[in-house]
């Protein structure tokens, strides 16, 4: 049978330093997991158990370019992200095992439209139109885990044409790596190609047209994107 079209190719994010590329199944994002960003979105973090929501691996996009600024919003907001890399199956796996399914680890910017989330947060709606956005899960190459310290005391930094908007560390993590692939991978068949975005620090802020974006995490590849015009 013929296919009635073709579609885009599989996204992938490269590996950095090496001629390899690691194919993306799905990503799923951590919401709220330090206590600052919570506290700045008039909210608390819930201890006992992290949410989730996803977006669809086509918003994936390597960093280094161009994003468009989104239709629909007046309030584009940059959340930098630890990154994890799935690399191998995980399905109800304990936090002692959690990091077995590791692959590796990137800097990450889950792009959201503010405005459109709060709106549905307040009407008790799902959080698509804010969180699943076109070209919004930008990404940088992944380091695998075995070349990365233990994660904690690593700093993770995002500014703004230069200026220091969110500084916390890893340490900070509500929720840390093993336990969120635990407690994911009750509900998942977590596989390679899953993406876990981890959740961002205080300091969140909107971005406009021509805005540069500057992401780094201690032992990972810096990232960086500026924001097109709107569409
Ligand atoms: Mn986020």
């Amino acid at each position: 049978m013929t296919s009635l079209f073709t579609l885009p190719p599989a996204p992938v994010v490269p590996v950095a330093d090496k001629d390899a590329t690691y194919p993306v199944h799905r990503i799923f994002c951590v919401g709220r997991n330090y206590a600052a960003h919570a506290a700045e979105m008039g909210t608390e973090v819930d201890r006992e158990a992290p949410f989730y929501f996803t977006k669809a691996p086509s918003t994936l996009v390597v960093a280094g370019g161009q994003i468009p600024y989104p239709p629909g919003t007046e309030n584009f907001h940059y959340e930098m992200e630890l990154v994890v890399a799935i690399g191998a199956p995980a399905f109800r796996v304990t936090v002692e095992r959690a990091m077995d399914a590791v692959w590796g680890y990137a800097c990450g910017l889950d792009m959201t439209r503010r405005d459109l989330q709060l709106a549905a947060r307040a009407k008790q709606r799902p959080w698509d139109l804010g969180k699943d956005v076109e070209q919004s899960a930008v990404i940088g190459p992944l380091t695998p885990a075995t070349d990365m310290p233990p994660l904690g005391p690593q700093s993770i930094v995002l500014t703004v044409n230069g200026e220091v908007r969110q500084e916390a560390t890893l340490a900070d993590l509500i929720h840390s790596v093993p336990e969120i692939i635990a407690h994911l991978s009750g509900f998942y068949h977590l596989q390679p190609g899953d993406l876990i975005y981890t959740g961002t620090p205080a300091g969140v802020g909107a971005v406009v047209p021509g805005d540069r974006i500057d992401g780094r995490i201690d032992g990972l590849t810096p990232i960086s994107i500026t924001i097109g015009a709107a569409e």
